[in-house]
C-alpha cells in the first residue's frame, strides 16, 4: 500500500511540539516563525531561515558545521520554501521529519519528495516521508487569506491535468486509469462544494483543503505519476519561471496557467474560472505582476521547453501554439 499522507496529519495545536524542539533543527520562513513563536514555549536547538530552493543554498546548510551538533530531527515550519528545505535536509541527513505548514499554499507538505532548483530548473529528490504533519488552523489563519485561498491552484490543476492524461493515452498509448481519474475529478467537486469555506479560510476550509491535498497526492502515488494533478498548466509555469528566472506564488500561478490551458484545450474554461473565483484565487493580480508579454512568450515556448525537459505528453505537444492563439487565451483570462 502506498503511504497515505493523511495518516500522519494531526489537526492539532503546535504546542504539542514543544518537547521535541530541544534537539531539533527548525527550518522556518521568518513570517511563520514570528506567528508561531507566540504558540511555542521552547526554543529549537538550531534555527535556519529558508530562503531559496537553490541546491547550492541547500547544500550550504547541509554542510554548515555548527548547525547539526546534537540534532536528532528536522522540523519545517512555513510555506513551500521552508517545507521543501526541511524535506531536503531530512532526506540528506536521514533524520526524522516533522512538517508544520503555516499556510496551505501548495501541496508540498503532503508529497513524498522535495523540490530543488538546479540551474533554474526544478528537480525532485528521492522519497522522504514525515513522521507527522501538524495542521494548526489557528496558525494557518495568521497567514494572509489570499495565500491560503491560492492553495487551491494545485487542485484546480486537476481539471487540465486529467485532460492531458487522457489525451496522452489516446495519442501515445500511455496507461490511463479511469478509476483514478474519476476520483481525482471528484476532489474538484468536493472543492466546489466547500468553496465558501476555502474563501473564508475557516476551520472547515483548512481541514478540507488539507484532506484534498492528501487525497490528491495519494491518487498520484496510486497512479505512479503526477498525472492526476499535473499537466500542461504546470509545464507552462515551469517554462515561465525558467524564462524569467523568478519563482511566483505557486497556487495563484498554477491557477492562472490552468485557466489558460483549459481555454486552449477547449476544456470548460468558464467552469474552472468560476471555481477559481469562488475560492478567491488572485490570479488576475498575478497576471499583472508577471506581465502579459512574459506570459505570452512562455506560452509560445512551452512546447519546446516540455520537449527539451522530456516532460509527459500534454496538449502542448499537439501543434505548436501560435502567438495569436496564445493572445486569445490571455484576452479571455483578462476579460
Ligand atoms: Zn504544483
Amino acid at each position: 500500500m502506498p503511504f497515505h499522507p493523511l495518516s500522519v496529519v494531526r489537526f492539532a495545536p503546535i504546542d504539542a511540539l514543544n518537547p521535541l524542539l530541544d534537539d531539533a533543527l527548525l527550518v522556518v520562513d521568518p513570517q511563520a516563525w514570528f506567528a508561531a513563536r507566540t504558540r511555542l514555549a521552547a526554543n529549537p536547538r538550531s534555527l535556519v531561515r529558508a530562503e531559496s530552493l537553490d541546491e547550492a543554498v541547500l547544500q550550504s546548510i547541509e554542510h554548515a558545521p555548527d548547525a547539526w551538533a546534537g540534532i536528532k530531527r528536522v522540523i519545517g515550519l512555513g510555506g513551500g520554501t521552508a517545507i521543501d528545505t526541511a524535506k531536503y535536509l531530512a532526506w540528506r541527513k536521514s533524520l526524522p521529519l516533522i512538517l508544520i505548514p503555516s499556510a496551505l499554499t501548495v501541496d508540498a507538505p503532503f508529497t513524498d519528495s522535495a523540490a530543488v532548483r538546479r540551474a533554474g530548473r526544478i528537480h525532485y529528490t528521492g522519497r522522504v516521508f514525515p513522521d507527522a504533519i501538524y495542521v494548526d488552523a489557528a496558525l494557518v489563519q495568521t497567514a494572509p487569506a489570499p495565500l491560503n485561498r491560492g492553495g487551491v491552484g494545485d487542485l484546480l490543476s486537476i481539471h487540465t491535468a486529467l485532460h492531458d492524461w487522457q489525451l496522452a493515452h489516446e495519442r501515445t498509448g500511455e496507461p490511463y486509469d479511469a478509476a483514478i481519474a474519476e476520483q481525482s475529478a471528484a476532489l474538484l467537486e468536493r472543492l466546489r462544494q466547500h468553496a465558501p469555506d476555502i474563501y473564508a479560510v475557516n476551520e472547515t476550509g483548512v481541514r478540507v483543503l488539507t484532506e484534498l491535498f492528501c487525497e490528491e497526492v495519494y491518487l498520484c502515488y496510486q497512479a505512479g505519476s503526477s498525472r492526476p494533478e499535473e499537466g500542461s498548466e504546470h509545464h507552462i509555469l515551469y517554462t515561465l519561471e525558467h524564462q524569467t528566472g523568478r519563482a511566483y506564488l505557486h497556487g495563484a500561478a498554477v491557477t492562472l496557467c490552468a485557466l489558460i490551458a483549459a481555454y486552449l484545450q477547449r476544456n470548460r474554461p468558464d467552469d474552472l474560472r468560476a471555481l477559481a473565483d469562488a475560492c478567491g484565487v488572485e490570479y488576475r493580480a498575478l497576471l499583472n505582476e508577471v506581465g502579459a508579454e512574459a506570459l505570452l512568450h512562455a506560452l509560445v515556448a512551452a512546447r519546446e521547453y516540455a520537449l527539451e525537459e522530456q516532460l509527459p505528453y500534454t496538449f502542448l505537444m499537439e501543434t505548436p501554439l501560435t502567438p495569436q492563439a496564445a493572445r486569445g487565451a490571455l484576452e479571455w483570462v483578462q476579460s
